[in-house]
């Protein structure tokens, strides 16, 4: 099994840190509103990362954070007047409920940024304590320059990033390059006590807590947006292995953007889709099966007529599986027939060939096609003279794909 890692920028056998097991990690949502759909291809994309692994038999620990303190639940909370925790809950909540419409398996662990706040402050005062972070008027920071591996994941040289970067005379950081580990309490904001005085986490120190807490000090896989890879995922690297003495992540996975109408997703432009809105027009498996139908790795358009296509293929392997069902319930028990085994063949064949595509960095595109492919076989093979034997064992292996890929091939009643 072969996966793309960023870090090595290659594709790489998958060997995992523990046998028979994966740790992922995979960042999560800032929960200041409802979901966008470009939130949704990292949930789907890694949602079926993990079911593939499982479905190979390993025993997955699957954490995905939610980032429930931050200046836009902030801003959110005063323009609603009510604290921020309120608007934190409401849309995790509200974001749950989209996962499960779009089928994702809840995650082994959740953890929220505001619950793991004593796991930070360890974690910052070890750095502090190793020479690695300094606080200056309530403000630590991390020390880049220290870490000499800085800009791995990124492939960015600290010299030139720091020769881009203008600095006040009133800076109080020692390098342009320094990032904030804790930052002090402003009035009317969520705090927490910590031996820099009250104040709150920066966002990168609470993916390194959760992993390490919820994982280990070195985990499989790291997994999110392509937009996370720097400057994010480049600081949770150097604090983690600044702080733990270990690499922290041996496999990074980054998923390409969604765009709309071949334009950036933004809410300037106004071409913002929520989730819950496309739920409104569709079921949510078919924006799966649409995210499914691209590579992971490629950007990818979203359109009214994408979307419309996307459903009338998803409905086609529907109509495939309900007819084999109701096939199964009528055939008769016999032997199958010499032709219906050369056929059983061809579709244990697709099954292979569906796996190699899964193998091959999480080819979801051409295991689609392979779907596809058996439902062409069993639309031509498969009657009301088919034997039960045959005909149970096709429709197995189409539901058995489909669970692989998070998509329940039944038809649903029109919404
Ligand atoms: P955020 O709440 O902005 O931190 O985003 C949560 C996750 O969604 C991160 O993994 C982001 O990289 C990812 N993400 C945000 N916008 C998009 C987009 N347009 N396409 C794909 N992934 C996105
Ligand atoms: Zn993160």
């Amino acid at each position: 099994m072969k996966l793309y890692n960023t870090l090595t920028k290659q594709k790489e056998e998958f060997v995992p840190v523990h046998e028979g097991k994966v740790g992922m990690y995979v960042c999560g949502p800032t929960v200041y509103n409802y979901i966008h759909i470009g939130n949704a291809r990292p949930m789907i994309v890694f949602d079926t990362v993990r079911r593939y692994f499982e479905y190979k038999g390993y025993d997955v620990n699957y954490v995905s954070n939610f980032t429930d303190v931050d200046d836009k639940i902030i801003k959110k909370a005063i323009e609603e007047g009510v604290d921020a925790q309120e608007i934190s809950e409401r849309y995790i909540a509200e974001c749950k409920k989209d996962m499960d419409g779009m089928n994702i398996k809840p995650a082994t662990k959740n953890p929220l940024a505001t619950e793991e706040i004593c796991g930070m402050v360890d974690m910052i005062q070890t750095l502090i304590d190793k020479g690695y972070a300094y606080e200056k008027n309530g403000t630590v920071y991390f020390r880049t320059r220290k870490f000499k591996n800085y800009g791995q994941l990124s492939k960015k040289n600290l010299d030139d990033m720091r020769a881009g970067i203008r600095i006040a005379v009133s800076d109080e950081k020692e390098d342009a390059m320094d990032f904030v580990l804790w930052k002090p309490k402003k009035e009317g904001e969520p705090a927490w006590v910590s031996p820099w005085g009250e104040g709150r986490p920066g966002w990168h120190i609470e993916c390194s807590e959760m992993s390490k807490k919820y994982i280990g000090d070195t985990i499989d896989i790291h997994a999110g947006g392509e937009d996370l890879v720097f400057p994010h995922h480049e600081n949770e690297i150097a604090q983690s292995e600044c702080c733990n003495g270990v690499p922290f992540a041996k496999y990074w996975m980054h998923n390409a953007f969604l765009n709309i109408d071949n334009r950036k997703m933004s809410k300037s432009l106004g071409n913002f889709r929520t989730v819950r809105e496309i739920g409104e027009q569709y079921d949510l498996q078919v924006l799966r099966f649409f995210m499914l139908n691209a590579h992971y790795r490629s950007p990818l358009n979203f359109s009214a007529d994408l979307m419309e296509s996307a459903k009338t293929g998803l409905a086609r392997i529907c109509n495939a599986a309900d007819s084999l069902k109701h096939y199964a319930g009528a055939a008769k028990e016999a032997e199958m027939t010499a032709e219906e085994m050369t056929a059983l063949e061809e579709a244990k064949n697709l099954a292979k060939k569906f796996d190699d595509a899964m193998d091959d960095d999480f080819n979801t595109a051409d295991a689609i096609s392979v779907v596809f492919e058996l439902v062409r076989l069993a639309n031509s093979n498969v009657n009301e003279d088919g034997t039960k034997a045959f005909v149970q064992s096709l429709l197995d292996e189409l539901l058995e794909l489909g669970d692989i890929l998070g998509l329940v091939f039944e038809t649903k009643e029109e919404i």
